[in-house]
């Protein structure tokens, strides 16, 4: 992907703005597992993934994916979402029509917002404290400023654990992909996240065997899970995971 300098410049000044900066101090560190754009498997094999483990994840859901196909493969129901959230994990904003948010105007991201908020609030979701993931990871400084007043957090894409403090407003991620080259991998990221308490939040999509290269296959997502378990992380949703800190923030 190629960003106009205008679009690289309005990102970079976004990063130093709009912070809200929260200490990461506690007993241990914490992994979150989170599902972007909700395809069904996720909410299958992926939900069963955590709970097998006795932990849950967050989703983050955009409204004009519910009922559709994503790359051929189909997208969560309403009925899927519904016992996500009643089996206690987390549903989160991913706009509405899953569309890059760094490059809408404000009237257009809002009406954006507000009509996921408007989905999710009929699906039972609390729209307080509501957790955010942009699209694509493609944020930039207005986005950036409508979202921080509107959410509890958002997520974007990629940079790997936070230590010692995290900007809520512009979370990092871990990718765990099929096809992924980063390095360190999720083995080392775990390792890490436990010695220094930290925060590794991990990002992925469809739960299948095969999975699509932006996914995971189920057992290894089960692995995933236990491996940062057994090193002595704890692993919460999202927000669980920010009043985890916020309550030892003091
Ligand atoms: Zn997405």
């Amino acid at each position: 992907m190629s960003l106009s300098i205008a679009l690289r410049l309005s990102r970079l000044l976004a990063r130093h703005t709009h912070r809200n900066m929260l200490p990461l101090r506690g007993p241990a560190g914490v992994v979150s597992f989170t599902f972007d754009d909700v395809p069904a498997s996720a909410c299958e094999a992926g939900a069963a993934a955590l709970e097998r483990h006795g932990v849950r994840g967050t989703f983050y859901v955009a409204g004009g994916l519910t009922g559709q196909l994503e790359e051929g493969k189909p997208c969560h129901s309403e009925e899927q979402l519904r016992r996500l959230l009643d089996n206690g994990h987390e549903i989160g904003c991913h706009s509405y029509s899953h569309i890059r948010c760094d490059t809408l105007g404000t009237g257009r991201l809002t009406a954006e917002l507000e009509r996921n908020a408007r989905f999710l609030a009929h699906l039972g979701v609390d729209l307080q404290g509501l957790d955010f993931a942009y699209p694509f990871g493609a944020y930039a400084l207005g986005a950036k400023r409508i979202c921080s007043r509107r959410f509890r957090s958002s997520r974007i894409t990629g940079g790997g654990p936070h230590y010692d403090e995290v900007d809520l407003n512009a979370i990092q991620t871990h990718r765990l992909y099929a096809e992924t080259t980063e390095t360190p991998s999720y083995e080392e990221l775990v390792g890490q996240t436990a010695a220094r308490k930290g925060w590794l939040v991990l990002n992925t999509h469809d739960v299948e065997d095969p999975p699509s290269r932006f996914g995971y296959a189920p057992e290894k997502l089960a692995l995933a899970v236990k491996a940062a378990l057994d090193a002595g992380c704890k692993v919460l949703p999202v927000g669980a995971a920010i009043d985890y800190w916020e309550s030892r923030a003091g």
